[in-house]
């Protein structure tokens, strides 16, 4: 592996990044199931426990599998460096425990993941670190919400499910201007498609559990970004409090990462056929995908993202029952509300996602009753096509 990793392409640093090869010469990369590691002699476990020599002691601090995953993934972003996690939300939460302290605020988006709109206001909320949301669109609302305690700013783009695209060099200027962090949740476009730190962002969040693995096996997260912020203040929270990822699961991931640019490209592929099939269809109200020209921020998806995802959302004419019996009517695609598989997914977010949301709050955010979302598998297109034709029919 040469040393001036960033002038390598991407498929290269997906396949070579982190690679350190053992005296045995194996190709692929090894897993090291192992808690703990030993030394020569007390004088050397004295020096590696005082930080005087570098090197492995426990596996809740370091371990060479993690630590493979943890540069592929940073290389791929674009990030000095990366921490894993065993969880996407232990992700979000290592980056707030190790960051953020009582009397902090937070201005999120407020069309966030569930469990993360959660943590902010039931968990991070007992710490005494208020969080306000705003639509993720609405610069001005993003500017008025900040405050002289507001540490950081927190999205998702595209959004789920209606694929709203948040600004973030816009938000990137504000965040830096009132001293603040900028953290994108990264998961539905992974490094394939968007590099949030090159658009000005100082941290990026994700939940490998998705298209990281890619293939729905292991649950898993990162941060990324710069070694003072990640590698320094939420690495210590990890190796103290614990949230860390087992050697087995970052080699899943690890090795997911070899095929995420080819992965993602037939998503997105897919995904724009689908959407284009289903803006012809005379049952359904709207399509939500950045791909289609008819996208409200068509235009930025482009200028931020290299690829559009495989998010896809309709609004079918007639409600929950229409909704319900399109779902009912698939026999390939999966109901299940996970994401970033092999396999295609579909849901209905007013009854699942969405259900614990009062309707009124539910018409804010957008989720109408109609509304389907697809997140667009690797099966055969034209299969797909024919499986929610016939519940469309
Ligand atoms: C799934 C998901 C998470 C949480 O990740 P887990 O691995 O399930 O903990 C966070 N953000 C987004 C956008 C997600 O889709």
């Amino acid at each position: 592996m040469p040393d001036k990793q960033h002038q390598l392409g991407f498929e290269t640093l997906a396949v070579r990044a982190g690679q350190h090869r053992t005296a045995e010469g194996e190709h692929a990369e090894p897993i090291f199931p192992t808690s703990s590691y030993v030394f020569e002699n007390a004088a050397a476990a004295a020096a590696r426990f005082s930080g005087e020599q570098p090197g492995n002691i426990y596996s809740r601090f370091t371990n060479p599998t993690v630590r493979t995953f943890e540069e592929r993934l940073a290389a791929l972003e674009g990030g000095e460096c990366s921490v894993a996690t065993a969880s996407g939300m232990a992700a979000i939460y290592a980056c707030c425990a190790g960051l953020l302290k009582t009397g902090d605020h937070i201005v999120s988006s407020r069309s966030i993941f569930g469990s993360t709109t959660l943590m902010f206001t039931n968990y991070l909320q007992k710490f005494g670190i208020e969080t306000t949301f705003v639509a993720l669109d609405d610069l001005n609302a993003w500017e008025a919400a900040i405050r002289p305690a507001t540490r950081m700013l927190f999205l998702e783009t595209p959004s789920n499910p209606l694929t709203e695209i948040g600004d973030i060099r816009a938000l990137s200027s504000l965040a830096h201007k009132n001293d603040c962090l900028l953290v994108v949740d990264n998961c539905f476009c992974t490094p394939a498609l968007q590099q949030p730190l090159a658009l000005g962002a100082d941290i990026v969040i994700h939940s490998a559990t998705k298209y990281l693995d890619g293939q729905g096996r292991c649950v898993g997260g990162a941060v990324v970004g710069s070694r003072e912020v990640v590698g320094q203040d939420v690495y210590g929270f990890l190796r103290t409090c614990g949230p860390t990822m087992s050697p087995f699961n970052a080699w899943v991931f690890l090795k997911g990462l070899e095929t995420l640019r080819i992965r993602m490209q037939a998503h997105c592929a897919s995904a724009q056929q689908l959407a284009a099939w289903l803006e012809d269809q005379a049952a359904v109200r709207r399509v939500y995908y950045p791909g289609l020209a008819s996208h409200p921020q068509h235009a930025l998806a482009r200028a931020q993202q290299t690829g559009s995802g495989a998010i896809v959302a309709f609004d079918m004419h007639g409600g929950t029952p229409a909704a319900w019996k399109l779902i009912d009517a698939t026999r390939i695609c999966s109901i299940t509300a996970n994401l970033g598989d092999t396999k295609t997914t579909i849901t209905h977010p007013a009854t699942t996602t969405h259900g614990r949301l009062t309707p009124a709050q539910r018409a804010e955010a957008g989720i109408s009753d109609g509304l389907v979302r697809v997140a667009v598998g690797l099966e055969n297109i034209d299969d797909l096509i024919a499986d929610l034709g016939q519940g469309i029919a």
